[in-house]
């Protein structure tokens, strides 16, 4: 075993950098674990530096991919082989064409590499990569640990029994050692990557394949979840969701996902009886109650999942699972027993939680543990020993690190938001020292409802007011409302909204924003006005974050005359017309060159109802490239485009006096005068790029749509233009908004979006814009700053794109054959 100290490792990942270096030497940050927070403090820590570099960063990861949050995915869009293929709920570090190693300046990547040793006192680390018995040293100027969590394992008695076996899976096709809690038992698993997903879906189907022809075989074909928690409802939400997605397909409805192929080419489904079943066994009383914390929240849901989904689903609360009968002929498990009867299945998952990652800083550092089994760090994530001292020049984020809550609690947040929260917040305070609060906020979206908890939602402080809104449970709209009362004036301390619509969701991210603000709003305000109301008003809620904006933290709005000029202004913004949950293109009425068919299709995705989670305007980034999606998306594009384009040149009477374009950022962006060549068509091509990047904002497709609408509008002058634009926008936000799957998951990506949208309006406005023809002017600007800003890969046609892809998927298989 040799030990060698590092120099950069030709095996390893390199990349360029785009900021310029300081006269000073660079120090050197290592971060350990290239999950969600090791990722995110990478790029909060280039973002906090601009252009001028402080830190040379090396990424050291067990792993190649990043994938955690959305790792259920696969089940909703059931595409086969998703890793290699087209899995957009991660980050694929690996690759030549990295876009996050490249675009955040990452110095070295050691992919599949293991730290075993911190030496803080030396600042040296040790690491192994697999394949190699080498122990390398390096040493760190400063050190994150992003190690994550390891799936909670409950070792429940296993049986042999003989009497009964799985038949339908063949135990000689399975990849082994994935997960398994049992490792004789190849199919009683836990989930915590990519790989073990897979697996699953492997086994499901083989045994949609095996009960296809033996139907009246069924007994066994069932997938047993143990846990009744966030990560149980999770997986069982997304694999039901493909269930609805194949039964929608069958059905003959259009709007079905994945498509037919899609489906035909995974598992070859024609009936939806032969799906497996699933069993979700909880101790508890409650569904989902690790995560809601209220019980009448928790029946809600209950009750939801068995009324809408009984078909494929069974709920068994208040079970104890008593032991695994497993036959150990095949060495595959078919039965879990339990206190209420035996449960005949094909494949046992347990989903009962996640345990911090924590024997390295134990091991090393004499860290000091939580309550909560984290690794303890105070309030600027640096650890603590359990000499009650705080090891310097290391740093602790994400599920491993146990934090101190503004309520002086310490806890750990298992969750993205969180953990990128923590991460910005670890960056600002290494860089520039200042410090900034954290607020729990957690978004899923679970059986169809999307869910918002933030803060301090199950506080059971007599201090505090609490507002519990439930008229509509029955539709499945719930919530809660805690605040801090001072005389006549309420603090928001948390909330947790649930509902099937839009709105909830809206509502969840305003009020996020009002936590964050820790302002003290009248009691006026709690009880009189929209502030709790359904019915989510976006002019009021705008009205209200800038007025809250405006005053200085913790001030609140006191005098009478105050609160009646505010209570006053929000009415007034309330009552202004509400944007209506409509793409208005719809209602323009043109003269459309497509054929009808082609219109209809546009139409139907043009429209989306505010409840609608249609993603008609997500050209989400995540995508690695959910090409179906993509196209779908590009295709309503085009079409909506196409049947702008006639109205757009009936308005060309302006000649467009523009030459050159210099771009927000100092590059030039190419242009023509489009209105000097008389040929000119605007042909905007459908296919125009693939997604190569994760974290960037993709509003181009909203840029778009506002630009064109913009300049085949009435209004002539730039100013008159520019202010229809800054009209437009907040409402082609809020489509985007109500549209994408993404940004209900990451509500602090609004702010980059419209940060984005503020960047393009300023290039495409740097030129005279006057003519029709210059649509294809803003298109191409769209365009051309995609791949400049956001580094894609433009194709031209279909078969390019078809190409592209292929490409790009056997690149990826040839990388992990390589590894
Ligand atoms: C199956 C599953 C589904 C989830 N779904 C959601 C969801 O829908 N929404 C949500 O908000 N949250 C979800 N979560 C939780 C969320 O994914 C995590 O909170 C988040 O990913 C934590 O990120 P992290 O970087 O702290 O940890 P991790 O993602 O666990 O990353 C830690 C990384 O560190 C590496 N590592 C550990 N030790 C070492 C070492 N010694 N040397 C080198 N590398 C090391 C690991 O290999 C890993 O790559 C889910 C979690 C799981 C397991």
């Amino acid at each position: 075993m040799a030990e060698q100290t590092e120099t950069l490792s030709s095996t390893a990942t390199t990349a360029t950098t785009t900021t310029t270096t300081s006269s000073t030497p660079l120090k050197t940050m290592v971060v350990i674990g290239g999950g969600y927070s090791g990722l995110s403090f990478i790029q909060s820590i280039r973002e906090i530096e601009k252009q001028e570099k402080q830190y040379k960063i090396i990424l050291i990861t067990r792993e190649d991919f990043c994938s955690r949050p959305n790792l259920f995915f696969r089940f909703k869009f059931l595409q086969w082989h998703s890793k290699h293929l087209d899995y957009f709920g991660g980050i694929h570090l690996n690759g030549e064409n990295n876009s996050f190693i490249t675009k955040y300046g990452v110095d070295q990547v050691l992919f599949n590499t293991s730290v075993f040793d911190i030496n803080n006192v030396e600042q040296v680390i040790k690491y192994k990569t697999v394949g190699s018995d080498d122990e390398i040293s390096l040493h760190y100027d400063t050190l994150c640990l992003c190690i994550g969590g390891k799936a909670h394992v409950v070792n429940y008695p296993t049986e042999v029994s003989n009497e009964k076996s799985v038949i339908g899976l063949n135990r000689e096709q399975l990849i082994v050692n994935f997960g398994e809690i049992q490792s004789q038992i190849s199919n009683y698993l836990y989930i915590r990557n990519i790989e073990q997903v897979e697996y699953i879906h492997q086994l499901m189907k083989q045994l949609y394949d095996y009960y296809e022809s033996n139907e009246n075989n069924l007994d066994h074909n069932r997938i047993v979840i143990i846990g009744s928690g966030t990560l149980s409802i999770d997986i069982v939400s997304h694999i039901i969701e493909g269930y609805e997605a194949i039964e929608k397909l069958l059905n003959g409805e259009a709007s079905a996902q994945p498509s037919k192929q899609t489906i035909e080419e995974v598992w070859s489904i024609k009936n939806t009886n032969i799906l497996p079943k699933i069993t979700i066994i909880g101790r508890g009383k409650h569904l989902g109650k690790s995560l809601l914390r209220d019980e009448a929240a928790c029946d809600m849901i209950l009750k939801l999942a068995k009324e809408k989904y009984g078909k494929y689903l069974d709920i068994q609360l208040e079970t104890q699972v008593e032991s695994i009968l497993y036959s150990d002929v095949n060495n595959l498990a078919h039965s879990v027993k339990t206190s209420n009867g035996i449960i005949p299945c094909s494949l046992i998952v347990q989903a009962v939680g996640v345990n911090s990652e924590t024997s390295l800083a134990t091991k090393c550092l004499d860290a000091s543990l939580g309550v909560n089994g984290g690794i303890l760090v105070d309030e600027h994530f640096q650890i603590h020993t359990n000499n009650s001292t705080i090891v310097p020049n290391i740093y602790c984020i994400g599920d491993c690190a146990e934090i101190t809550t503004q309520e002086g609690k310490t806890n750990v947040w298992k969750n993205w938001t969180s953990a990128r929260e923590q991460a910005s917040a670890c960056a600002h305070h290494i860089l520039s020292k200042k410090n900034s609060k954290l607020f729990f906020s957690q978004t899923p979206k679970f059986f169809g409802l999307h869910i918002t908890c933030l803060g301090e939602y199950d506080s059971t402080d007599s201090n505090l007011q609490t507002i519990v809104i439930d008229e509509q449970i029955q539709k499945n709209i719930y919530m809660k409302f805690l605040f801090n009362t001072i005389g006549e004036q309420y603090q928001l301390i948390g909330a947790l909204i649930i509902g099937p619509n839009m709105n909830e969701y809206k509502l969840g991210l305003n009020f996020l924003q009002l936590l964050k603000e820790h302002v003290y709003l009248p009691k006026a305000i709690i009880n009189n006005t929209q502030l709790l109301a359904l019915n989510f008003n976006i002019n009021y809620w705008s009205k209200l974050m800038s007025l809250v904006k405006a005053r200085k933290k913790d001030t609140p709005f006191e005098t009478p005359e105050e609160i009646e000029k505010l209570l006053s202004e929000l009415t007034a913004a309330s009552e202004k017309k509400a944007t209506p949950a409509v793409n208005p293109l719809a209602k323009k009425k043109f003269v459309n060159p497509l054929e009808k068919k082609k219109q209809a299709a546009a139409s139907s995705t043009s429209s989306p109802s505010s409840n609608d989670t249609v993603h008609m305007l997500n050209i989400s980034h995540k995508q690695k490239m959910s090409s179906l999606r993509n196209l779908i998306i590009f295709l309503s594009i085009a079409i909506l485009v196409a049947v702008l384009l006639p109205s757009a040149l009936a308005h060309n009477t302006q000649e467009s006096s523009s030459s050159s374009t210099p771009s927000s950022s100092g590059e030039e962006v190419q242009k023509k005068n489009y209105n000097d060549d008389p040929s000119f068509t605007f042909d905007p091509h459908p296919f125009r790029y693939i997604f190569t990047d994760f974290f960037k904002c993709d509003g181009n497709v909203t840029a778009i749509r506002t630009f064109l609408v913009v300049l085949l509008s009435t209004a002539k002058t730039k100013e008159a233009k520019l202010a229809l634009v800054a009209k437009q926008k907040d409402r082609f936000l809020d489509l985007l908004i109500n549209s994408s799957e993404e940004l209900k998951t990451q509500p602090q990506r609004v702010e980059e979006h419209k940060k984005e949208f503020e960047k393009l309006t300023e290039l495409i406005f740097s030129v005279e814009l006057e003519t029709g023809k210059v649509c294809q002017y803003v298109y191409d600007t769209v365009f051309t700053y995609d791949q400049t800003k956001l580094g894609r890969k433009v194709v031209n046609s279909m078969e390019e794109y078809k190409k592209a892809v292929e490409e790009e998927q056997e690149r990826k298989k040839k990388k992990i054959e390589e590894l």
